[in-house]
């Protein structure tokens, strides 16, 4: 019988066994297998076409099953993930520093403050070799050395170079890789893409992800799509602050369904705030821009020596500067993994010592840099980020230094998956940011897009066969059915209800004051008090919202404002999702910190004792506290300590 039917916990994480190293290995040695003429007969679901969703598509297409692919852009290539500037993760040790799949598991658990899963962050690492030969064989043109080999940088938490990139644009060169391998698909009729359509539902019959409720943005057309299963890699939901670096399309409305409808969400509140991005500069902002980490291999970063210096920049002598990540953590230096940056840049600020108008920001500077290796070779190695600064802020950085601060990036919740990548819900499978799986607390620079790339072209197109060999026999799945129609039904109501309640505030007045309570109570520090106040706050928004939004045009057009209107509402009720996660978890680690629980020296304070779980809560419907389900996290091969980058 399928290991699929044989679930015992709602958060049975079905963790083979065996010893760590051969776990994968023996897993893919004996899952079912669906022959090519029955793949013929299969139908999945993909939505999102960012690096995990591309790849899967692409994937299962060339395997043989009958994909449709998803998403609301006008083309597969508009992902967020064609942001991603820094690089991707591989333990190839092309160094020879001292790399292997060990370590890259023990960076990246021991990055995640001990939250993840061992078993998927093993795996991790022993696919991410292969990610890096099957992108360079599709022709993504990483970065080389002189001598023609491929180039690696560092991230920060490790101490190995292992980042592979392609100068400031490693997202998007590896997004026209997938796209390629997709549209080979689309050509051949393997992939049906639709662009521009928006999942608004997930259909379930029999209890099985059977299909989606999707909205043609063009004709605002509600359509019935079916599926022998549902494949979501729908990105983060940074977004829920307002101001993220992400994509301003990024959104949680899949995952929010699918949890709707069941699915269990993990780790809510585990959000990534990166310490180098632009400074916010006013109100009128609706993004921020990231300055990718890879700065941090040659920028230093400091703050002046005297509070409220108002000298420029350069005008500071080397004495008079505080370069605080060296002199705080002497071993990994401007290189300690995002958590813990971010918070030490915002101790310095709150402390006085904090730059720029706002005096919320510190300084990342090259002068050393350019002094060492020439400004031609900063270029080339940044140029198009020194580019970017340079439009936004209008100042020169090969000339003074950037003014940087933390803001919201990644996160590293999202919708609980077993081991195989699936959901509580059998046949809805989530992959990428979408998936709360590898990251645990904090995530290490430079391990998304090999998560995304790792699930979507090495770990799913195995996993999804020993779902689907029971589907043999099954048949299209019929779009006919009461299930179809409840759900579609359910999917018109809520938009018309958006359209015609009268209100007169727009959609933007709610996502900016519940992104002001998030950043506020649950971003870089949390405490009871706030959070407690924050879902109180937020339910009152989710009301006053559901009251009073106004939302122009109507629902039979291309209507933007009613996009980001659904959007919002599910943004506003994940966002007391968080605020409660946050205030279950009565200790602090990685990405999360509650004031109340923290070393003398400021660093977090985790509680392995009490909290050494993933946290996979359960809808228990709008403005009702979830109902949390453990995953009891237990380290076989590596010990938990007190982090240290000292
Ligand atoms: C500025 C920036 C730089 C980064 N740099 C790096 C880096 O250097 N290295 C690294 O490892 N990581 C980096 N990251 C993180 C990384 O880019 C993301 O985590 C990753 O790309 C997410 O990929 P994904 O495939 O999971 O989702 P996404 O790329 O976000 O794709 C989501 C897809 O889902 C679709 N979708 C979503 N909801 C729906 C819906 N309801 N209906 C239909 N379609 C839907 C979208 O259309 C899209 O196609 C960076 C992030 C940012 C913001």
């Amino acid at each position: 019988m399928s290991e699929f039917r044989e679930k015992t916990s709602i958060v049975d994480a079905k963790v083979p066994e065996g010893p760590l190293a051969n776990k994968w290995s023996e897993h893919k040695n004996h899952v079912r297998l669906v022959s090519p003429g029955n793949k013929r007969r299969i139908d999945v679901i993909v939505v999102g076409t960012g690096l995990a969703g591309a790849s899967a598509a692409a994937s299962l297409a060339e395997m043989g099953y009958n994909v449709k692919s998803f998403c609301f852009q006008d083309s597969p290539r508009r992902a967020h993930s064609i942001a991603a500037q820094g690089g991707i993760n591989a333990a190839k040790n092309y160094q020879n520093d001292g790399d292997s799949t060990y370590r890259l598991f023990y960076d990246t658990i021991k990055g995640g403050d001990y939250r993840s899963r061992e078993a998927n962050v093993y795996r991790l690492a022993e696919v991410s070799a292969s990610i890096i030969d099957q992108c360079v064989a599709q022709g993504v043109p990483f970065a080389r050395d002189y001598g023609g080999l491929l180039d690696n940088r560092s991230f920060g938490g490790v101490q190995v170079s292992r980042t592979f990139y392609a100068r400031g644009q490693t997202g998007q060169q590896l997004l026209l890789g997938a796209y390629s391998a997709m549209s080979r698909m689309i050509a051949k009729g393997g992939i049906k893409m639709y662009n521009r359509h928006e999942m608004l539902d997930v259909v379930l019959v029999d209890g099985k992800a059977r299909g989606i409720i999707a909205r043609n943005l063009q004709t605002g057309e509600i359509e019935r799509h079916s599926a022998h299963a549902v494949v979501l890699a729908t990105g983060g939901y940074g977004n829920v602050f307002f101001l993220s670096t992400n994509a301003m399309g990024s959104n949680v409305t899949a995952a929010w369904k699918a949890h709707k409808k069941g699915a269990l969400f993990a780790n809510p509140c585990f959000t990534q705030i990166h310490p180098t991005c632009i400074p916010v500069s006013g109100d009128h902002q609706s993004k921020l821009t990231l300055m990718s980490e890879s700065l941090r291999n040659d920028g230093r970063i400091w703050v002046p020596k005297k509070k409220g210096d108002t000298r420029k920049p350069v005008d500071i002598p080397e004495e008079e500067r505080d370069y605080y990540l060296e002199r705080r953590y002497p071993a990994f230096g401007n290189l300690v993994p995002r958590d813990v940056a971010s918070r030490a840049a915002k101790e310095r600020c709150d402390a006085g010592y904090g730059v720029g108008a706002s005096k919320m920001a510190v300084y990342l500077d090259f002068k050393d840099a350019i002094n060492r290796m020439g400004e031609d070779v900063v270029a080339s190695k940044y140029g198009n980020l020194f580019q970017m600064y340079e439009k936004i802020t209008d100042e020169n950085p090969y000339k003074t230094p950037m003014r940087i601060y933390p803001a919201v990036h990644y996160t590293m919740g999202g919708l609980w998956v077993d081991y195989n990548l699936m959901s509580n819900v059998e046949g809805l499978f989530v992959l990428g940011e979408a998936n709360f799986s590898d990251h645990g607390a904090n995530r290490l620079g430079a391990s998304a897009l090999m998560q995304g790339l790792a699930d979507g072209y090495f770990v799913l197109p195995y996993t999804i066969g020993d779902y689907l060999a029971d589907d043999i026999r099954t048949g299209a799945i019929s779009t006919n059915s009461s299930e179809f129609d409840t759900a579609e039904r359910e999917v018109k109501d809520r938009l018309h209800q958006l359209m015609n309640n009268g209100g007169t505030k727009p959609v933007d007045y709610y996502h900016k004051k519940l992104g002001k309570i998030m950043w506020e109570q649950c971003g870089m520090s949390r405490n009871a008090e706030g959070l407690k106040q924050a879902i109180a706050d937020i339910n009152a928004i989710r009301e006053d919202f559901w009251k009073n939004v106004r939302v122009p045009g109507t629902e039979g057009e291309l209507n933007q404002e009613l996009e980001k209107a659904g959007r919002v509402a599910d943004f506003i009720e994940l966002g007391a999702l968080m605020c409660q996660d946050a205030l279950d978890r009565n200790e602090s680690c990685g990405g999360h910190f509650r004031e109340e629980f923290q070393t003398p020296e400021g660093e977090a304070l985790r509680d392995d004792d009490n909290y050494a779980y993933v946290a996979a809560w359960q809808y228990q419907g709008a403005g009702m506290p979830a109902k949390l389900h453990k995953e009891e996290l237990h380290y076989e091969n590596i010990k938990m300590v007190q982090r240290s980058y000292k």
